[in-house]
Protein backbone atom coordinates (compact mmCIF):
# COMPACT_ATOMS: atom_id res chain seq x y z
CA UNK A 1 0.00 0.00 0.00
CA UNK A 2 1.44 3.23 -0.73
CA UNK A 3 1.82 5.65 2.06
CA UNK A 4 -0.78 8.51 1.87
CA UNK A 5 0.51 11.79 0.47
CA UNK A 6 1.47 14.48 3.26
CA UNK A 7 -0.12 17.60 3.76
CA UNK A 8 2.87 20.06 3.57
CA UNK A 9 3.01 23.17 6.89
CA UNK A 10 1.88 26.33 4.91
CA UNK A 11 2.48 28.44 7.82
CA UNK A 12 2.46 28.02 11.20
CA UNK A 13 0.99 31.33 13.36
CA UNK A 14 1.24 32.29 16.91
CA UNK A 15 -2.32 33.40 19.08
CA UNK A 16 -2.43 37.20 19.92
CA UNK A 17 -4.49 38.19 22.94
CA UNK A 18 -8.34 39.10 22.07
CA UNK A 19 -11.18 40.26 24.75
CA UNK A 20 -13.99 38.91 23.38
CA UNK A 21 -15.74 40.21 26.51
CA UNK A 22 -14.76 42.35 29.52
CA UNK A 23 -12.64 41.00 31.75
CA UNK A 24 -12.53 37.52 29.64
CA UNK A 25 -8.91 37.60 27.29
CA UNK A 26 -8.44 34.53 25.25
CA UNK A 27 -5.53 33.46 22.77
CA UNK A 28 -6.66 33.98 19.22
CA UNK A 29 -4.84 32.68 16.63
CA UNK A 30 -7.61 33.13 14.09
CA UNK A 31 -9.38 35.62 12.93
CA UNK A 32 -5.80 37.84 13.09
CA UNK A 33 -3.63 40.04 10.53
CA UNK A 34 -2.29 36.56 8.91
CA UNK A 35 -4.80 34.42 8.81
CA UNK A 36 -8.76 35.88 8.77
CA UNK A 37 -10.35 32.57 8.72
CA UNK A 38 -10.43 29.10 7.44
CA UNK A 39 -13.39 28.57 5.48
CA UNK A 40 -15.81 27.24 6.90
CA UNK A 41 -13.81 27.51 10.70
CA UNK A 42 -14.15 31.46 11.57
CA UNK A 43 -12.46 31.84 14.85
CA UNK A 44 -10.25 29.91 17.42
CA UNK A 45 -10.46 30.86 21.11
CA UNK A 46 -8.62 29.32 23.43
CA UNK A 47 -9.17 30.25 27.27
CA UNK A 48 -7.44 29.72 30.75
CA UNK A 49 -6.12 27.81 32.13
CA UNK A 50 -7.36 30.13 34.76
CA UNK A 51 -7.57 29.60 38.38
CA UNK A 52 -10.98 30.12 39.95
CA UNK A 53 -10.81 31.54 43.57
CA UNK A 54 -13.91 30.00 45.57
CA UNK A 55 -16.99 32.38 45.24
CA UNK A 56 -15.94 33.88 42.22
CA UNK A 57 -18.48 33.88 39.71
CA UNK A 58 -18.31 34.76 36.21
CA UNK A 59 -19.03 34.85 32.45
CA UNK A 60 -20.74 36.11 29.79
CA UNK A 61 -23.92 37.60 29.95
CA UNK A 62 -27.07 36.96 27.64
CA UNK A 63 -25.67 37.98 24.06
CA UNK A 64 -27.02 36.79 20.18
CA UNK A 65 -25.65 34.88 17.84
CA UNK A 66 -26.47 34.67 13.97
CA UNK A 67 -25.53 32.39 10.76
CA UNK A 68 -23.17 30.26 12.80
CA UNK A 69 -22.46 27.39 15.04
CA UNK A 70 -20.50 27.90 18.30
CA UNK A 71 -18.57 24.83 19.47
CA UNK A 72 -17.51 24.85 22.71
CA UNK A 73 -14.56 21.86 24.09
CA UNK A 74 -14.38 22.01 27.67
CA UNK A 75 -11.05 21.17 29.24
CA UNK A 76 -10.82 22.01 32.52
CA UNK A 77 -13.64 23.34 34.68
CA UNK A 78 -17.04 23.11 33.93
CA UNK A 79 -19.03 25.85 32.51
CA UNK A 80 -23.36 26.10 32.53
CA UNK A 81 -25.68 27.23 29.41
CA UNK A 82 -28.85 28.60 29.04
CA UNK A 83 -30.01 29.84 25.75
CA UNK A 84 -34.05 31.38 24.38
CA UNK A 85 -34.62 27.63 22.52
CA UNK A 86 -34.65 26.60 25.96
CA UNK A 87 -31.82 24.30 26.03
CA UNK A 88 -29.99 23.87 29.49
CA UNK A 89 -26.71 21.88 30.92
CA UNK A 90 -23.68 21.80 32.25
CA UNK A 91 -20.34 21.20 29.54
CA UNK A 92 -17.98 19.43 31.73
CA UNK A 93 -14.35 18.27 30.95
CA UNK A 94 -13.83 16.84 27.82
CA UNK A 95 -17.26 17.51 26.78
CA UNK A 96 -18.61 19.27 23.50
CA UNK A 97 -21.40 21.84 23.78
CA UNK A 98 -22.14 22.13 20.21
CA UNK A 99 -24.58 25.28 19.50
CA UNK A 100 -26.37 25.85 16.40
CA UNK A 101 -27.15 29.65 16.22
CA UNK A 102 -28.85 29.46 12.68
CA UNK A 103 -31.47 32.36 12.83
CA UNK A 104 -30.74 33.24 15.80
CA UNK A 105 -30.35 32.49 19.78
CA UNK A 106 -29.69 34.11 22.70
CA UNK A 107 -27.70 32.51 25.15
CA UNK A 108 -25.72 32.58 28.77
CA UNK A 109 -22.27 30.67 29.79
CA UNK A 110 -21.13 30.98 32.68
CA UNK A 111 -18.71 29.25 35.13
CA UNK A 112 -20.53 26.63 36.66
CA UNK A 113 -22.06 26.28 40.53
CA UNK A 114 -19.90 23.74 41.59
CA UNK A 115 -16.59 25.73 40.15
CA UNK A 116 -17.47 28.82 41.95
CA UNK A 117 -18.49 27.00 45.32
CA UNK A 118 -15.15 25.21 45.67
CA UNK A 119 -13.04 26.94 43.47
CA UNK A 120 -10.68 25.15 40.22
CA UNK A 121 -9.37 25.50 37.20
CA UNK A 122 -11.14 26.43 33.86
CA UNK A 123 -9.92 25.73 30.29
CA UNK A 124 -11.17 25.17 27.24
CA UNK A 125 -11.95 26.09 23.28
CA UNK A 126 -14.67 27.91 21.44
CA UNK A 127 -14.60 27.35 17.89
CA UNK A 128 -17.19 28.95 15.36
CA UNK A 129 -18.04 27.64 12.35
CA UNK A 130 -19.98 29.41 9.60
CA UNK A 131 -22.87 28.06 8.27
CA UNK A 132 -23.62 27.79 4.47
CA UNK A 133 -26.44 30.74 2.93
CA UNK A 134 -29.14 28.02 3.12
CA UNK A 135 -28.73 26.96 6.61
CA UNK A 136 -28.17 30.50 8.18
CA UNK A 137 -31.91 31.02 8.73
CA UNK A 138 -32.74 27.69 9.73
CA UNK A 139 -34.38 27.34 13.51
CA UNK A 140 -31.76 27.30 16.01
CA UNK A 141 -30.18 23.73 17.64
CA UNK A 142 -28.24 22.95 20.51
CA UNK A 143 -26.02 19.12 20.49
CA UNK A 144 -24.90 18.24 24.20
CA UNK A 145 -21.84 15.98 23.96
CA UNK A 146 -20.21 14.79 27.27
CA UNK A 147 -17.32 12.75 27.16
CA UNK A 148 -18.75 9.46 27.01
CA UNK A 149 -20.19 10.03 23.69
CA UNK A 150 -16.44 10.94 22.40
CA UNK A 151 -15.44 7.78 20.82
CA UNK A 152 -11.48 7.73 21.44
CA UNK A 153 -9.29 5.89 18.94
CA UNK A 154 -6.54 4.16 20.90
CA UNK A 155 -3.00 3.63 19.80
CA UNK A 156 0.19 2.85 21.98
CA UNK A 157 1.37 6.51 22.87
CA UNK A 158 -1.81 8.35 21.52
CA UNK A 159 -5.25 9.30 21.89
CA UNK A 160 -7.52 10.86 19.09
CA UNK A 161 -10.73 12.02 20.47
CA UNK A 162 -13.51 11.98 17.43
CA UNK A 163 -15.48 15.24 18.00
CA UNK A 164 -16.98 15.27 14.19
CA UNK A 165 -15.31 13.86 11.11
CA UNK A 166 -13.99 10.14 11.00
CA UNK A 167 -10.56 8.86 11.87
CA UNK A 168 -9.41 5.67 11.35
CA UNK A 169 -13.49 4.47 10.71
CA UNK A 170 -14.52 5.79 13.87
CA UNK A 171 -16.96 8.96 13.54
CA UNK A 172 -17.67 11.60 15.29
CA UNK A 173 -21.06 12.07 17.32
CA UNK A 174 -21.52 15.48 16.00
CA UNK A 175 -23.64 16.74 13.43
CA UNK A 176 -23.00 19.11 10.89
CA UNK A 177 -24.14 20.74 8.06
CA UNK A 178 -21.21 20.87 5.97
CA UNK A 179 -18.57 17.95 5.94
CA UNK A 180 -16.24 19.12 8.40
CA UNK A 181 -13.79 17.04 11.08
CA UNK A 182 -12.98 17.71 14.66
CA UNK A 183 -10.34 15.88 16.78
CA UNK A 184 -9.02 16.49 19.98
CA UNK A 185 -5.67 14.34 19.96
CA UNK A 186 -3.44 13.18 23.52
CA UNK A 187 -0.07 12.56 22.50
CA UNK A 188 2.14 11.08 25.64
CA UNK A 189 6.11 12.32 25.23
CA UNK A 190 7.24 10.17 22.48
CA UNK A 191 3.79 9.61 20.71
CA UNK A 192 2.93 9.93 17.08
CA UNK A 193 0.11 9.86 14.84
CA UNK A 194 -1.21 10.04 11.12
CA UNK A 195 -3.80 11.36 10.51
CA UNK A 196 -6.14 11.21 7.34
CA UNK A 197 -7.72 14.26 5.78
CA UNK A 198 -10.67 14.42 3.33
CA UNK A 199 -9.36 15.84 0.32
CA UNK A 200 -9.92 19.90 -0.74
CA UNK A 201 -10.87 20.54 2.79
CA UNK A 202 -9.32 23.31 4.72
CA UNK A 203 -7.25 21.68 7.46
CA UNK A 204 -5.43 23.11 10.55
CA UNK A 205 -3.66 22.12 13.65
CA UNK A 206 -3.83 23.72 17.35
CA UNK A 207 -1.57 23.52 19.90
CA UNK A 208 -3.53 23.57 22.92
CA UNK A 209 -0.21 22.00 25.21
CA UNK A 210 3.28 21.42 24.69
CA UNK A 211 4.94 21.24 21.50
CA UNK A 212 4.32 19.25 18.12
CA UNK A 213 6.17 18.51 15.11
CA UNK A 214 3.39 18.84 12.50
CA UNK A 215 5.17 17.19 9.20
CA UNK A 216 8.60 17.45 11.61
CA UNK A 217 7.59 21.34 11.58
CA UNK A 218 7.80 22.44 15.10
CA UNK A 219 4.39 23.94 16.52
CA UNK A 220 4.84 25.75 19.80
CA UNK A 221 1.92 25.67 22.56
CA UNK A 222 -1.10 28.19 21.49
CA UNK A 223 -0.04 28.01 17.59
CA UNK A 224 -1.55 26.93 15.03
CA UNK A 225 0.14 24.86 11.73
CA UNK A 226 -2.02 25.83 8.45
CA UNK A 227 -1.91 22.81 6.35
CA UNK A 228 -1.73 22.96 2.37
CA UNK A 229 -4.87 21.83 0.52
CA UNK A 230 -3.22 19.21 -1.37
CA UNK A 231 -2.46 16.06 0.51
CA UNK A 232 -4.02 13.03 2.25
CA UNK A 233 -2.54 12.89 5.33
CA UNK A 234 -0.69 14.42 8.22
CA UNK A 235 1.61 13.15 10.72
CA UNK A 236 1.66 14.73 14.38
CA UNK A 237 4.47 13.91 17.14
CA UNK A 238 5.06 15.14 20.65
CA UNK A 239 8.39 16.99 20.80
CA UNK A 240 10.03 15.37 23.90
CA UNK A 241 6.42 16.21 26.05
CA UNK A 242 3.22 15.14 26.08
CA UNK A 243 0.98 17.54 23.94
CA UNK A 244 -2.44 18.24 22.96
CA UNK A 245 -3.45 18.85 19.94
CA UNK A 246 -6.84 19.91 18.25
CA UNK A 247 -7.04 19.30 14.43
CA UNK A 248 -9.85 21.37 12.50
CA UNK A 249 -10.89 20.95 8.91
CA UNK A 250 -13.66 20.89 6.67
CA UNK A 251 -15.20 21.44 2.78
CA UNK A 252 -15.03 25.07 2.15
CA UNK A 253 -17.77 26.74 2.41
CA UNK A 254 -16.65 29.40 -0.79
CA UNK A 255 -19.17 32.46 0.10
CA UNK A 256 -19.10 35.69 0.83
CA UNK A 257 -18.20 36.20 4.72
CA UNK A 258 -19.69 39.90 6.14
CA UNK A 259 -19.20 39.28 10.40
CA UNK A 260 -20.14 42.05 13.44
CA UNK A 261 -19.96 41.07 16.75
CA UNK A 262 -22.01 38.01 16.94
CA UNK A 263 -23.53 37.94 13.34
CA UNK A 264 -21.76 36.04 10.62
CA UNK A 265 -23.95 36.48 7.44
CA UNK A 266 -23.12 36.76 3.54
CA UNK A 267 -24.02 40.18 2.85
CA UNK A 268 -23.88 43.62 4.58
CA UNK A 269 -27.75 44.25 4.71
CA UNK A 270 -28.10 41.14 6.34
CA UNK A 271 -26.04 42.05 8.85
CA UNK A 272 -28.09 45.14 9.43
CA UNK A 273 -31.38 43.42 9.45
CA UNK A 274 -29.37 40.73 12.44
CA UNK A 275 -28.79 43.89 14.71
CA UNK A 276 -32.31 44.98 13.94
CA UNK A 277 -34.03 41.57 14.86
CA UNK A 278 -32.28 41.52 18.00
CA UNK A 279 -32.95 44.79 19.01
CA UNK A 280 -36.82 44.15 18.22
CA UNK A 281 -36.48 41.02 20.58
CA UNK A 282 -36.79 38.63 17.51
CA UNK A 283 -33.25 36.29 18.53
CA UNK A 284 -35.32 35.24 22.00
CA UNK A 285 -34.81 36.23 25.16
CA UNK A 286 -33.34 34.62 28.26
CA UNK A 287 -35.62 35.43 31.81
CA UNK A 288 -32.63 35.06 34.09
MN1 LIG B 1 -21.76 33.12 22.84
Amino acid sequence: MNEPAPRPVRAVVASRKAQPAPGLVVDRPFPGPEVDFVDPWLMLDHFGPERIAPGEAGGLNPHPHRGFETVTLMLEGAMEHRDSSGGRGLIEPGGVQWMTAASGIVHAEYRAPALVREGGTLQGVQLWLNLPRTRKMDPPGYQDLPAARIPVVESPAARVRVVAGEHAGVHGPARSFTPVTLLHVLLDARGGVAVRLPEGHNALVYSVEGIAEVQSIPVPARSMALLDRAGEAVTLVAAGQAAQLLVLAGAPIGEPVVSWGPFVMNTREEILQARDDYLAGRLGSLDT
